[in-house]
């Protein structure tokens, strides 16, 4: 039952990710009328699944060239380091650090000694060389150069935590499946949005101006909803590998030849527990490999990488997990973020979580001025809220110790 006429909404955005909840945030500082709908708990999907790192650029340079990707992220650091200082908005003081930098070590190939040499090709962020008393013990006898990268590291619960608290009001959590209907009289013109609370059944029509899907994977469904093409997204998958154990903190890329050959980030788990996101090439190799026979050759990988690591007392698993991105040709990975203005919505993805304070400013840019003096905007009723997304340690089940 609808309880009042259709609520006037100046921004709709879907989907509660580190895109959605960024500009959520810069919207309303902005003094914009903004409401955000999540259909899961906030970050599910890539955002809690990430390894957190504010990339400068470093990884898309191992070809020797400064290729627009690298680019695109070369500026980001230095505004993510501000925002984490809390120096400028969004301030992230309370968002946890995994780490002030990152380390990068290589493989004792000549390709991947021109790999390094091409990494200082025109960026921000530059590797500068560690000597050896300067290694962290599990580096201290890899064969090639040990190098520091000021790539901070960050927990991404805690950046939705911290993005989400301060909006709480305006964060509503629907059920995408049966409690939302679009009305979109040609495609990408959305007049009416109808939410089904899912606990009480009540409904809420909303007249959003414009919308805005920020829903990673669910994008190309709500497309769908609006009359526009699923065809704009393109899903790349990831077979993602977890340690947990008696390990020491590492975040960093072991690079060799134009790959990273593992990414390893660190963490903590409820147990206090150390545990390990291992990405990077391991992960794309491991997209058709069986949980168990990705886990060996994880442990294989990291024998061959990290001379010094002692595995015994590790425990493995896996996660699976989608990219989802505009669609470029080939199925690449796009340069930057992507934003499609169709209608009154706009479709976008940031292809990296490090790129979302641009993407935000950019949509932000494509609204009309708003009006001087408009009133400040009311938060909408009692309605659900949503959680922040578990991260896929924590949700492991079935974890492997005999490898
Ligand atoms: C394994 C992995 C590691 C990564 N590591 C890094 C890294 O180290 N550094 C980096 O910069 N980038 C990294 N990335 C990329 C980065 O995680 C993503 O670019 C970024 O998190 C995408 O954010 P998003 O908000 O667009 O999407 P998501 O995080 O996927 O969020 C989408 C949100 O929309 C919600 N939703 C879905 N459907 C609907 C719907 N119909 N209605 C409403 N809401 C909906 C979801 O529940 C979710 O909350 C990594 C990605 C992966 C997969």
């Amino acid at each position: 039952m609808t309880r009042e006429g259709p609520r006037n909404v100046e921004v709709l955005i879907f989907g509660g990710g580190a895109a959605g909840l960024w500009l959520l945030d810069e919207l309303i500082r902005d003094g914009r009328d903004a409401l955000l709908l999540e259909a899961h708990e906030l970050g599910s999907g890539q955002t809690i699944a990430s390894q957190g790192i504010v990339h400068g650029g470093l990884k898309y340079t191992l070809s020797g060239l400064l290729t627009s990707s690298a680019r695109a992220i070369s500026e980001m650091p230095l505004l993510w380091r501000r925002c984490l200082a809390g120096e400028r908005e969004p301030n992230l003081v309370e968002a946890r650090l995994r780490a002030p930098y990152c380390h990068l070590w290589q493989t004792t190939s000549l390709r991947s000694k021109v790999a390094m040499v091409g990494a200082r090709a025109g960026l921000r962020v530059r590797p500068r060389k560690l000597g050896d008393e300067q290694r962290p013990e599990i580096l201290k006898s890899c064969p090639g150069v040990v190098a520091r990268l000021e790539e901070q590291v960050i927990e991404p619960s805690t950046l939705l935590n911290t993005l989400s608290e301060r909006h709480r009001g305006r964060i509503l959590k629907i059920d995408a499946q049966s409690g939302l209907e679009l009305r979109a009289s040609e495609p990408g013109l959305v007049g009416l949005v109808r939410l089904i609370n899912p606990d009480t059944g009540d409904s809420l029509d909303l007249k959003p101006h414009r919308v805005v899907f920020t829903a990673g994977a669910g994008n190309g469904g709500l497309r769908q909803l609006s009359g526009l093409s699923a065809r704009a997204m393109q899903r790349r998958p990831l077979h993602m590998v977890l340690a947990r154990g008696d390990l020491p903190l590492l975040n960093g890329h072991c690079v060799d030849g134009m790959k990273t050959r593992v990414t390893i980030t660190s963490t903590r788990d409820y147990a206090d527990r150390t545990v390990w996101q291992i990405g990077g090439q391991l992960a794309e190799d491991g997209v058709d490999l069986a949980p168990e026979a990705l886990v060996t050759h994880a442990a294989s990988e990291l024998a061959a990488v990290l001379p010094r690591l002692d595995p015994t007392r590790t425990e493995w698993a896996t996660y699976r997990v989608d990219r989802a991105e505009a669609r470029t040709g080939g199925g690449l990975r796009p340069d930057t973020f992507s934003i499609i203005a169709e209608g009154n919505t706009v479709t976008a993805w940031p292809t990296k979580m490090v790129l979302v304070p641009e993407m935000a400013r950019r949509i932000s840019g494509l609204l009309p001025a708003r009006e001087k003096d408009a009133p400040m905007p009311q938060e909408p009723p009692d309605w659900p809220r949503p959680n922040i997304a578990i991260p896929p340690w924590e949700e492991q089940e079935q974890w492997f110790s005999d490898v």
